[in-house]
């Protein structure tokens, strides 16, 4: 037992004098399902903890096709030209399911994997969203702790996955095309109001002139959303993911709401209402999980849903039966 401790606190060590290997190690131990892996992943996060604050987390989303990859390997490349250190974290809930990823199946950011200070982490799997959301905001806490400094957390418009990325990022970027409609692009109007910049991608070549004119739609658009509590007020940008236009600017606008925010005191209020949801959120897995886990509760369950079946009971009866077990 004291040999694995002394391990967890040379790999703690490692990861927090920037260690890659050991930071890879540690987030396997977030991600894992199994019990004693979750104490040292427990022992490594509170670890990191007092380390992890030097951050900016930037949300990344749009539909897939868009140039999410092309995009990030963009930015990426530019930051660490800039000095910075880039994580890449992923949250795709249907990386839970067995027909595998929709960001995780192909090769990407070919370059920026190469960098000696980037770090890319496909999506973590989970038996639900909520434990993926959990695994990703260990990870990023354990990728600040070893020095990264830009956390970009990319996702699909899938369920509620952009919610979820929104509520553990500072600043939340929508990736669009010009020219196609919000239907085709699959966009929920929440998401355009959680977006602190809309960017308009491949605004390259003959796609350029839409680009310009959706540009102005959007801009449009925004003026009908009420203000943010951050006083920020949504940017519309144009970018070339694959000739590296713009991304500059993109950078420089993130910059500039970090200015803000953090003048404002918008960016340490916003982090803490993110912890308080964070720790009921984590509540709500951990007693969920702890009674459809129960073998008690599983038996119960199975003969209260063949009553319901069978007439002999109410929903709200079988109901208050598991609870008083539970
Ligand atoms: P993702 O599914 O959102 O991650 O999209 P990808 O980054 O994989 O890009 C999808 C396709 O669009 C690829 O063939 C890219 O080369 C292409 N692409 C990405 N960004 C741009 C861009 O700015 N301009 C053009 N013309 N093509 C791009």
């Amino acid at each position: 037992f004291r040999k694995n401790k002394s391990s967890e606190k040379e790999l703690l060590q490692q990861l927090l004098q920037g260690n890659k290997t050991a930071l890879g190690r540690s987030i396997t131990l977030v991600e894992s399902n199994q019990q004693s892996h979750q104490k040292k992943a427990e022992f490594l996060v509170e670890g990191a903890l007092p380390h992890a604050h030097k951050s900016i987390r930037i949300g990344i989303t749009g539909v897939p096709g868009v140039g999410k990859s092309t995009f990030i390997e963009s930015l990426g490349s530019f930051l660490i030209k800039q000095g910075k250190k880039v994580a890449v974290l992923a949250v795709d809930p249907t990386s839970t399911v067995s027909r595998g990823s929709i960001l995780g199946d192909k090769t990407r950011m070919e370059n920026l994997v190469t960098e000696e200070n980037a770090f890319i982490r496909p999506s973590p799997s989970g038996d639900s969203l909520g434990g993926v959301a959990r695994k990703t905001r260990e990870s990023i806490v354990l990728c600040e702790a070893a020095g990264f400094d830009v956390l970009l957390i990319e996702t699909v418009g899938v369920g509620q996955s952009e919610t979820t990325v929104h509520s553990m990022t500072d600043f939340f970027l929508l990736l669009k095309l010009a020219g196609a409609g919000d239907e085709l692009q699959g966009i929920k109007r929440g998401i355009i109001e959680m977006a602190d910049a809309i960017v308009i991608n491949k605004a390259d070549g003959e796609n350029e002139k839409a680009a310009r004119e959706a540009r102005l739609e959007f801009k449009r658009a925004l003026h009908l959303y009420p203000p943010k509590e951050s006083t920020w007020a949504p940017k519309v940008l144009l970018s070339s993911a694959l000739y590296n236009t713009g991304i500059h600017e993109v950078w420089e606008m993130i910059s500039e709401y970090q200015n803000l925010a953090k003048e404002n005191g918008y960016f340490t209020h916003h982090r803490q209402e993110q912890n308080k949801f964070w720790l009921l959120q984590t509540i709500n897995e951990h007693l969920k999980s702890n009674f459809y886990n129960d073998p008690e509760i599983k038996t119960t369950l199975e003969e209260q849903l063949k009553a319901i079946e069978e007439n002999e009971t109410t929903a709200f009866a079988a109901a208050k039966v598991l609870l008083n077990l539970g």
